[in-house]
């Protein structure tokens, strides 16, 4: 439970964190996901911590939209796991970190498979799995009203005008996708389950709505503002596991090590992490490291994590001392 001079000193903790991270990552960033959009617009910087009893605790521009990209692949593969169950799921995409980009043309040969569903073979995957051959615009509803019950925000849409930017420079995908089909790793209209892929990339969201949509995992698949049940208990775990192991591109294995939770992040700079049981983490800052991960949402990530002790394999009990004597 919180209280209001608790909710006022976390609050004014988080205002610190951003005035500490504001202005030191400029040098670091290695490429904008949008190069043309303007200054003001990349300088965008929010953070969003919700609590699995429901209360948000925000700092900058924790209310501006932007595409979830990437991230919707964490929570199409719930729907997959869903629709199809864990076996069939399980037979048309692996839980193996690749170690490649997101985008390498790259399967795992022996099980043939792609590697995960965190790489775009892997959600072209689920993402045919959670089409059965419908049209993509039907099956977009079904999955905007899965990611408005884990936001808990009927305004969550696809904007069509990215949508239709990233259908013309999707050429990298299609091909992944045809040579899927080919090789028997996805059945049916590849470019329907292009346009859906590209669909779910484009949806729009604010920090305190990934912060919120982080939460509802962390609280085992039920939105803790609405009680609503976005993802059935018995998967959130599946979800999970893969985006510790495989949900910060060819960062993930440094991500697990340095930061210890699991999370997802996405080109436009949008990272979301999961504390199990405690909190939802968003971050929104558009410019991105060598990896695209956001430069700021990491560093921000990395000292949340350190100053709750939130590493899942942190040894608490030095942890406590350490943060006593510090
Ligand atoms: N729409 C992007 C693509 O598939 C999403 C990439 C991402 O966020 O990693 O190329």
């Amino acid at each position: 439970m919180t209280t209001p001079d608790l909710e006022r000193r976390v609050n004014s903790r988080l205002d610190e964190l951003y005035e500490r991270h504001v202005d030191e990552h400029e040098d670091e960033v290695v490429e904008y996901y949008d190069p043309e959009a303007p200054e003001e617009e990349k300088e965008s910087f929010g953070v969003s911590l919700v609590s699995t009893d429901g209360v948000a605790f925000e700092t900058g521009d924790h209310d501006l939209p932007f595409p979830i990209q990437s991230i919707s692949k964490a929570f199409v593969y719930g729907m997959a796991l869903e629709d199809c169950g864990r076996e069939a799921v399980l037979e048309k995409v692996g839980v193996e970190p690749s170690g490649e980009a997101f985008n390498s043309i790259e399967f795992d040969d022996k099980a043939r498979r792609p590697h995960n569903p965190m790489v775009n073979a892997g959600a072209l995957a689920t993402t045919s799995l959670v089409l059965h051959g419908d049209e993509p615009e039907k099956c977009m509803e079904r999955i905007l009203a899965a990611l408005r019950r884990y936001a808990a925000n009927d305004s969550l849409h696809v904007d069509e005008e990215l949508l239709a930017a990233q259908f013309e420079d999707t050429d990298r995908n299609r091909a992944i996708a045809y040579l899927m089909r080919s090789q028997g790793m996805i059945e049916g209209d590849v470019e329907a389950v292009l346009e859906l892929y590209l669909r779910q990339c484009s949806v729009f969201a604010t920090t305190h709505d990934l912060g919120m949509m982080a939460a509802t995992l962390a609280n085992g698949g039920v939105n803790p503002e609405t009680n609503v049940r976005a993802l059935e208990g018995r998967y959130v775990r599946d979800v999970l596991s893969v985006l510790y192991t495989c949900g910060m591109y060819d960062a993930a294995g440094q991500w697990a090590y340095e930061i210890g939770i699991p999370a997802k992040s996405g080109v436009s700079g949008g990272i979301m992490a999961i504390v199990p049981g405690k909190l939802g983490i968003a971050v929104y800052s558009p410019g991105l490291d060598e990896y695209g991960n956001s430069v700021r949402g990491v560093k921000v990530c990395e000292e949340i994590s350190d100053r709750l002790g939130l590493h899942v394999f942190a040894n608490e009990s030095e942890d406590i001392l350490l943060r006593a004597v510090g």
